[in-house]
Formats: structure tokens, sequence, C-alpha cells
């Protein structure tokens, strides 16, 4: 079916979202990604303004100014964690930054992010394991762990065995700690990797972008990209929405699995989440704008969620608010999508911005 001024280049998407993914950026310490992202919207022209807190503004030219503004928003920030306490024999433990299982990072690689000008720039690598990781010194034990920040503790990449060595290599109480993405592309189109929310819905900004100054995708109201770094922990565009917005669509992952409509090759307008129900009329409006493009559109609820949108609602924003976004499965864990809920998700969102406002 042909789409209207939606040219969407699925590759890209998926490399663009790969290129993310490997940009560690645990909620608070954003800033190397949201300078990724301000030097591509950069490239396209575009003028990029920051907000006091480290949000992204970017305004689209175009659109009728009579109308209310559009505004997409996306959260660069990811799980992580933070260094809560350096053991005697120089393991560290860590304290979690955001919603996730104990049990989902075992094993993983991870880099401890020290101060400027202690231990380099890439900081120092370790390993995520339990405190009885030896299976043949421990076996059973093992096996009744239960995962938790006690039983979880970090191995540095390193010739420590006190905490005095640990702390003359820099390593600090909070320190950023960022998980290996373990990002990979596989010839079928599915991008493998951690942190795809959200860093997939930045990918879908940065691509609506291109094809609304390049591609000439038309506007019909103001519109604004908003690029979010503390949604993982409840705030993300809670401040500094563009003035003028009327209607807030948030682009993040649609969970995937038993019980949802959601899946890996479609995009999905959530109705409702933990925060309630979202914009009656603007979702519908999204449903529709679907329906008459032929894209392939889920409608689903996530009983354990909450996005950008209900952050902005919290904190006090009168506007209407959507919540769309690519299928991701096994959400907050060893995530995976395919390049297909990456073009879905894009191609909605431009038939939307080039949509009659306030219908
Ligand atoms: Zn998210």
């Amino acid at each position: 079916m042909p789409q209207q001024g939606a040219d969407v280049n699925g590759q890209r998407l998926l490399e663009t979202t790969a290129a993310l993914c490997r940009i560690p950026s645990p909620t608070g310490f954003t800033r190397a990604a949201t300078d990724f992202v301000a030097s591509r919207f950069d490239a396209l022209g575009l003028e990029v303004r920051r907000t006091i807190k480290g949000s992204l503004v970017v305004e689209l030219p175009g659109g009728d100014r009579g109308a209310g503004h559009r505004t997409l928003s996306a959260h660069i920030d990811t799980l992580g964690a933070m260094v809560k306490e350096i053991k005697p024999n120089g393991r560290l433990k860590l304290i979690r930054i955001g919603g996730y299982d104990w049990a989902t990072i075992e094993g993983e690689y991870c880099t401890v992010h020290t101060a400027p000008g202690t231990a380099g720039p890439s900081g120092i690598t370790g390993t995520i394991l339990t405190t009885k990781a030896s299976f043949h010194i421990h076996a059973q034990a093992l096996v009744d762990l239960r995962r938790d920040g006690d039983s979880l503790e970090v191995r540095l990449d390193a010739a420590v065995r006190t905490a005095e060595e640990v702390k003359a290599l820099g390593v600090a109480v909070g320190d950023f700690v960022s998980f290996d993405p373990r990002t990979v592309l596989t010839e079928d189109g599915f991008l493998k990797s951690r942190h795809l929310d959200d860093k997939a819905a930045v990918a879908i900004l940065l691509e609506v972008a291109c094809a609304v100054v390049e591609g000439g995708a038309p506007l019909t109201a103001p519109t604004h990209l908003y690029v979010s770094t503390f949604e993982e922990v409840g705030h993300g565009s809670s401040a500094g929405l563009p003035v003028g917005t009327t209607e807030l669509v948030a682009i993040d992952m649609a969970a995937v699995g038993d019980g949802q409509t959601s899946d890996e090759f479609a995009v999905t307008v959530c109705v409702k989440d933990s925060s309630g129900p979202y914009d009656h009329g603007l979702s519908r409006h999204l449903v529709d704008i679907a329906v008459e493009h032929g894209i392939d559109c889920r409608v689903d609820i996530y009983p354990t969620y909450a996005s950008d949108v209900s952050q902005a609602l919290r904190a006090g924003y009168d506007v209407r608010g959507a919540l769309v976004g690519p299928g991701v499965d096994a959400s907050h864990s060893f995530e995976r999508l395919h390049r297909r809920s990456l073009e879905e998700t894009t191609r909605l969102l431009l038939a939307y911005l080039g949509s009659p406002p306030g219908r």
C-alpha cells in the first residue's frame, strides 16, 4: 500500500538504533547520548535547544501556525546502576537505576564510569556475578540463591583484592555503571540489544526529522521533537515541553508477551497503562490513520508501565496525550525487535503529522 510522504529507511532505522544502544546512557549519565542525537539533528540543519535539566528540543520546519502544537517525545535514558559500596574484597555492590529484575543482569559485562581524570574516559570494565558464582564451589547454593542487590556484585577487570586498591583505581561510590548492550543485527532484520527501550524511539524521531527535512513529508501543525533524559525514574518530560503543545505523543516500546496484542512486526497504540487511560480522541485518531494507510497497528494495554505522557500529565501539563511504539520482546530484559516495527511506527507518526489537527 502506498504511504503518503512517508519515505522510511528501515536499514537506517536499525543502524541508528544500534548506534544509540552502544552509547552508555543510564538515567543521569546521558550527555554522550544526547550529544550524539544533537549532532544528528544539527546535520539536518535543525536548531537544537537543551532544557536546563538536559532534554533536547527541536522544532521541525512547517505547519500551520494557527494550529495547536504537536510534540513527539522519546527517552534516551536507560536502565543501569550505580556503585553503592566497595566491599573489603574489592568487589562492588550495586544499586539499580530504573525498574528491572536483578536476574536479568547476572553474567553481564559492565563498565564503571569513573570520574574524569581517574581511570580514563572509557572507565573500568567488569562482570556482574553472584557472590556464589563458581559452581564447583557452591553448586546447590548457587541454584537456590535469590538474585538481589546483596547476592550480585561486580568483579572488576583489574588486579585488585582490597577496597583500597579499588579506590586507588579511581572507583568511587556513586560512579555510574552501564551494562554491555550486546547489540546484534541479524540477517533477518532483528535487532537484539539491551536498551531498545527507548533508543529505538529516539532513532524513530531522527527518521521522522529526516523524512520532513529531506523527504518533504508534510506537517499540518507546528511540530516539535522532545528527547527526555529521566523517564526511567519517573520525571522524563515533566518539565520544559515546547510552549503551545496541545498534543503530546510519547514514542516508547510496546510490550510483547503473553496476553498482549503487541508484536515485534507492528506498531502499537497503547490506550491504557498503570497511569490510566490515554486521550481517547487522539488514540482513536492514530488507530484510524493506521487503518487508512494500511499500517500494521495494534491496540494494547500495559498493566505495569508509564510513559513521558504520564509524567507530563502528573506534572500538570494540560495536553492530550497518546502512546505509540514498536513491539519489543522481553522488555527490560534481553530485548529484541524487528525492522518492520520500526518502519510501521515511523509511518504512523508521519501520517499523523500530515493529518488535520484537532480531528
Ligand atoms: Zn521506555
